[in-house]
């Protein structure tokens, strides 16, 4: 399916890890002629920053303080890998280490950091044109989205992709995603948006999903 002309609305698209979100959110956008803004991307920015202060990420305050006085910056075109820097300082490959992994959901719970992440998104997303991707972008961050999906997958496949994405073995990416899990959880529930079509990834591949999802926009852009 095709659109004519770019798409000029918001797609959220929402759920846990190695459900293939990140993947499929990038091919959507190129496909719709669409920006993309990686959410994650932006609480891995601030936990990095919140690290490189040498502040423990579990002191509410200090990591607040952080936060307000970082530059963090983020890239909304669907290449990969994303630009994201804080005050100027190119961090795209740190974010994605193991440290900056194990405490990002520390630091994404502080609701001050929540508060000001939230309104720089929400500045991106301005007048739309753009996939988004996130934990809480359908219920919290655009809850008028045109589009709204929910992407899940299995335990066992969510922990397979991600162990290829990161060469880790199938066990080790099963622990780290049920500790991230846990305490995302309880942030986010992992449940779809009002409004949201939940999409089981187990047995489909990103392209089905992207069909899928495309053919979801088309109808929402003309809704
Ligand atoms: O999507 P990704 O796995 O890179 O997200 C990293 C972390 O950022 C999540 O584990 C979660 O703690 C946090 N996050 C969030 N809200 C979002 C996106 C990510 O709290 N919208």
């Amino acid at each position: 399916m095709t659109l004519t002309g770019a798409f000029r609305g918001v797609v959220a698209l929402d759920g846990p890890a190695g459900t293939g979100k990140s993947t499929v959110a990038r091919e959507l956008a190129r496909r719709l002629g669409a920006r993309y803004l990686d959410t994650g991307a932006m609480y891995r920015a601030a936990t990095w920053a919140v690290l490189r202060a040498g502040v423990d990420p579990a002191d509410a305050g200090g990591v607040t303080d952080v936060v307000r006085r970082s530059r963090i910056r983020i890239g909304d075109s669907p290449e990969d890998p994303a630009v994201v820097t804080v005050d100027g300082i190119d961090v795209g490959p740190q974010i994605r280490d193991a440290e900056v992994t194990g405490a990002v959901s520390a630091v994404s719970a502080v609701p001050t950091v929540r508060t000001i992440l939230i309104a720089q998104q929400r500045a991106v997303i301005g007048a739309g044109g753009i996939v988004v991707e996130g934990r809480d972008i359908g219920a919290v961050v655009a809850p008028d989205a045109d589009v709204k999906a929910y992407l899940t997958a299995t335990a066992d496949v969510r922990a397979g992709r991600r162990g290829r994405e990161q060469g880790s073995s199938g066990r080790d990416a099963a622990a780290a995603i049920d500790r991230r899990d846990s305490r995302d959880s309880q942030i986010n529930p992992f449940r779809p948006a009002p409004g949201a079509v939940e999409i089981d990834t187990t047995e489909l591949s990103v392209a089905d999903v992207v069909e899928r999802l495309v053919a979801l926009s088309v109808q929402g852009a003309s809704s």
